[in-house]
């Protein structure tokens, strides 16, 4: 039997080589916890809405500076770019944090309770960082502050991304990763690592996906164009309500009958319809709008498509005219298997194995794909759950009553950097 599980061992060993500096990563982030929990409540008392964080943007820039990096500001409108160069020869690990906060009004009695309002999209709202991106800032500020601690034994150099504008903007055909990606920020980079803090899993808590993890998002926005007549003589009209309804139903098709359901899921859902103005007018028009979810390039040039054919063949039938146009937002979050096999057991030495959860497909979207389509890029959920929390009943991202707990803080703080020098020791220079 002995000779059986020595060259077992040896194989499991050399397939990950882990970093040495791991004790010494827990000791400071476990001494800084505090500090990161005081960042994030600054954060989330004085929220800020996409590409508008100029104060935010101004306390990261302050703190990286203060570690001895090389800090540029301004990029894609409000993001911070730090580096931090090791001593030693290796690549350029990225970490990403978002850092816009949303048009919400915030419900929880705390004492760092947002006090922060704006006009979004001509409306005056509350502000509040209902999708804990103030948790995201806060853990990489300590994650740069653990890594500079460190910074003359790493074998590579820290690319510090904090991002504005990951909820988008509605004035802005192109913000936040995208533009950043635009911008150049990953052209030195070899790979990149993020997070999203997630208020569905437990502190203490990670959860993750090999290949496609977080779903496409694409605007649809249809109009049928038939030919209006008296509600009392429909033979006259072509009606574009009707033609409408048969185009909805038509849609539950490809869900049904196109899409490889084994594989992974997809959405197509209409959100609004309008046409016609009192009972007895049929209408000219009807305009439609909805949201499409779709995982990895190819099923979603097969959804695109069968909306496109099905609302046009049905108008055609009988007689209307549709104009199909689908808004491409962003593309899906894919954790591509062969960094995601590399880099889970630096994630598995962070949080204990069995606190490690292979998720399903989330039907969310994230921009941190515009990053993971330029250099391979790992992103996971890190838990803000309070413990023994029904994830049923835990209000969810984006509602007033959104709420995380900060006892998962450190985890997050220990895997990005658990992550960024293992990737080192993988791939020394
Ligand atoms: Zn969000
Ligand atoms: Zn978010």
């Amino acid at each position: 039997m002995k000779r059986l599980i020595l060259p077992f061992l040896l194989l499991s060993t050399t397939a990950f080589s882990q970093s040495n500096l791991k004790p010494a990563i827990d000791k400071k982030a476990t001494s800084i916890e505090s500090k990161v929990i005081e960042w994030r409540r600054d954060f989330h008392k004085y929220p800020e809405l996409g590409n508008q964080e100029f104060r935010t943007a101004k306390v990261i820039a302050e703190h990286l500076r203060s570690l001895g990096m090389e800090v540029t500001e301004n990029v894609a409108v409000t993001g911070v770019v730090g580096v931090l160069k090791g001593g030693k020869p290796g690549p350029m690990v990225a970490l990403r944090a978002d850092m816009d906060a949303l048009p919400v009004s915030e419900r929880n009695d705390l004492p760092f309770k947002s006090v922060n309002t704006a006009t979004y999209n001509g409306q005056e709202t509350g502000v509040m960082h209902a999708c804990g991106h103030d948790s995201h800032m806060a853990i990489l500020m300590g994650v740069a502050e653990v890594m500079a601690s460190m910074k003359d034994q790493l074998k590579g150099s820290v690319k510090f991304i904090f991002q504005p504008a990951e909820e988008g903007v509605y004035d802005a055909d192109i913000a936040g990763a995208e533009l950043m990606v635009k911008e150049g920020v990953m052209k030195d980079v070899d790979a990149i690592f993020g997070l999203h803090i997630w208020a569905q899993i437990e502190a203490g808590k990670i959860g993750y996906r090999s290949g496609p993890f977080m779903a496409a998002v694409d605007n649809l926005n249809v109009t049928i164009t038939g030919t209006q007549a008296h509600g009392a003589s429909p033979w006259s009209s072509v009606d574009p309500i009707v033609t409408s309804a048969q185009a909805i139903m038509g849609l539950q098709t490809i869900l049904s009958r196109n899409v490889n359901i084994t594989e992974n899921p997809a959405v197509v859902t209409v959100g609004a319809i309008h046409g016609g103005i009192r009972h007895n007018i049929i209408p000219e028009k009807v305009e439609m709008i909805g949201t499409i979810r779709t995982f990895g390039d190819e099923q979603q040039a097969l959804v695109h498509r069968r909306i496109t054919e099905i609302i046009t063949n049905i108008a055609e039938s009988a007689g209307a005219k549709a104009d199909v146009n689908i808004g491409k937002l962003y593309p899906s979050t894919v954790n591509p298997p062969e960094l995601t096999a590399k880099v889970l057991p630096s994630v598995e030495s962070a949080a204990g194995k069995g606190n490690v959860i292979a998720m399903p497909p989330v039907t969310g979207a994230e921009d941190f794909s515009f990053f993971q389509r330029e250099k391979p890029g790992f992103f996971f959920f890190l838990g803000g759950m309070k413990k023994g929390g029904d994830p049923l009943t835990t209000p969810s991202h984006h509602t007033p009553d959104f709420f995380i707990d900060e006892s998962g803080f450190l985890l997050g703080v220990r895997t990005l950097s658990y992550l960024t020098v293992d990737y080192m020791e993988m791939n020394k220079k």
